[in-house]
């Protein structure tokens, strides 16, 4: 055992002629007669102190226990009285016990020695004790009194302060202490990284240290909240560093309250954010950026759609007109065959000129009341003129369905979608159409039995120009056709979406608003 110099001292308590002769009454019954009645004073005055008191032989056996003892240890004065004083001492600090007595030999006192002691129930209590000898009337040491005070809620809150000062000192953000008046009162770590001052450095100077001169203010502004019993959050500013550099912080800062709740200063802790700033800055000039080049792309694609679609319509009704006057020419068939690429050529540009509408805002719908059902009649009886692999089936009875919409739009949708489940489709089979009414909307759905669409691309394939890699990626397109038709439904306050079933086949969805009659 390690004891400190202050912990030992010269003195001893004058007690009985045997301290061993065992008594439930203490002290009381050391006494003889004519002193009767001051014994009775002390031992009330033992049996009511906060303090434990336990005398013992220098043989280390307890001859007296009072009520705050038995509070403390949990053994009554009749289980202890008797017993060696290693009843309460843990195993690991036996040899305390030998040093003890050593000193109490010796007529040296041990003062606030703080140990640890063990209750009956085995859980352990931080004490600071003082053991004097106990002299007889010769002036012979026949024992020890012992005053253990217990100090776990001190050592507990020792714990605790060292802990929290652990975990101040361990923040990434900087945690500054300061009174009512601005001075710095705590500074840890973070700080000295984040300001460049120690902690040295800054205690006891004013909180202006590290605020620019044109933000004085709000230091006013933020005492002003903190005297108000009010936490300010995640407030961001700028404050300079020991080498001048302007520094972007979040801070929030909460009032410091004393034991009676009074508010005695501010804990701020603030967290860096300049990268944050840089990046949110970098951030907006490339968007800036990014929107200036898409509007030039944008106009571009305008001007060239426009520049190639003249000359392509001119060229497409020469043809065409060629087309009708060589009807029985042998060398028909090279036109056809022109004429089949200039007509690709023109959907593309049709569509690339629509992408430019929606990217521009300037996809205008022109709505009329139409019959839905026969659009669809029309569009399958045209398609299926296109194909022989497939058996393009529309379920339909006869029935009249009345939507008020851009019948155009919605054709070239219904046009897409069955374009590409003949596409998708290379083996031969069946496509199907239906068409339902409910109170508000309509629902058309087409299915194929084509190559399918894996379940993580389902959503990507109404963006604009996205293709599915892999098997779809060998039959031609441009991945521009679905993004329209998702912008002509989204337009007329529609849904579209679909399912599939991978190498089995998918199922195409929109539902459109019946809309005003
Ligand atoms: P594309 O011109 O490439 O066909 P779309 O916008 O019409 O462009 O379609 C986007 C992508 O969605 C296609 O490239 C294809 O991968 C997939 N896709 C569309 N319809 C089907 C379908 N019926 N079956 C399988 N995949 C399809």
């Amino acid at each position: 055992m390690k004891m400190k110099s202050n912990e030992i001292s010269s003195g001893a308590v004058t007690g009985p002629e045997d301290a061993t002769s065992n008594s439930s009454n203490n002290l009381h019954s050391f006494s003889h007669n004519p002193l009767e009645e001051k014994e009775a004073l002390l031992a009330a005055i033992v049996n009511s102190s906060e303090d434990a008191i336990i005398s013992k032989t220098l043989q280390g056996i307890i001859t007296s226990w009072n009520t705050a003892a038995t509070f403390m240890f949990q053994y009554t004065e009749s289980e202890a009285v008797g017993k060696h004083i290693s009843l309460i001492i843990p195993h690991d600090r036996l040899s305390e016990e030998t040093v003890i007595i050593e000193n109490i030999r010796k007529g040296n006192k041990i003062k606030n020695f703080e140990t640890i002691r063990v209750a009956k129930d085995g859980t352990f209590r931080h004490i600071s004790l003082t053991v004097s000898p106990i002299t007889n009337k010769q002036g012979i040491i026949i024992g020890a009194s012992k005053i253990a005070r217990d100090i776990s809620y001190r050592i507990k809150s020792e714990e605790k302060q060292a802990t929290l000062a652990a975990i101040i000192n361990s923040s990434e953000d900087a945690i500054i202490g300061k009174s009512l008046e601005g001075i710095i009162t705590s500074w840890n770590y973070a700080a000295a990284r984040l300001f460049g001052y120690t902690e040295q450095e800054v205690i006891g100077k004013h909180i202006s240290l590290i605020i620019p001169k044109d933000r004085m203010n709000e230091e006013t502004m933020i005492m002003e909240n903190i005297t108000n019993g009010n936490k300010i959050d995640h407030f961001e500013t700028v404050r300079i560093a020991k080498d001048g550099s302007e520094i972007n912080i979040s801070v929030t800062i909460s009032p410091i309250k004393n034991a009676i709740g009074q508010i005695v200063g501010a804990s701020k802790s603030a967290r860096d954010i300049s990268l944050r700033i840089q990046t949110e800055k970098t951030q907006k000039l490339y968007t800036e950026r990014l929107q200036e080049l898409n509007k030039y792309k944008d106009e571009f694609m305008v001007m060239a759609s426009h520049e190639l679609k003249t000359p392509l319509t001119v060229i497409l009704a020469n043809l065409q007109l060629l087309q009708l006057m060589l009807e029985n020419d042998t060398n028909v068939h090279f036109l056809n065959k022109t004429l089949k690429q200039v007509y690709k050529l023109n959907d593309l540009i049709t569509n690339l000129l629509d992408v430019s509408k929606i990217q521009t805002g300037k996809l205008v719908l022109d709505r009329s009341e139409f019959d839905i059902n026969l659009l669809i009649m029309e569009v399958t009886d045209n398609l299926q003129k296109t194909t022989k692999d497939h058996k393009i089936t529309f379920v339909n009875n006869n029935s009249e369905i009345l939507i008020h919409a851009d019948r155009d739009r919605i054709e070239q949708v219904i046009i897409n979608i069955l374009v590409n489940a003949i596409k998708y489709m290379p083996e031969p089979g069946e496509i199907l159409l239906q068409c339902s009414q409910s109170a508000d909307e309509v629902l058309i759905s087409i299915t194929d039995k084509g190559i399918g669409i894996p379940e993580q691309y389902l959503q990507d394939i109404f963006q604009r120009f996205y293709r599915v890699s892999g098997a779809a990626s060998s039959f031609a397109g441009s991945g521009i056709g679905l993004y329209i038709s998702a912008e002509i439904i989204k337009t007329h306050k529609g849904k579209i979406w679909a399912e599939s079933d991978l190498g089995k086949g998918s199922v195409f969805y929109i539902s459109i608003p019946v809309g005003a009659k």
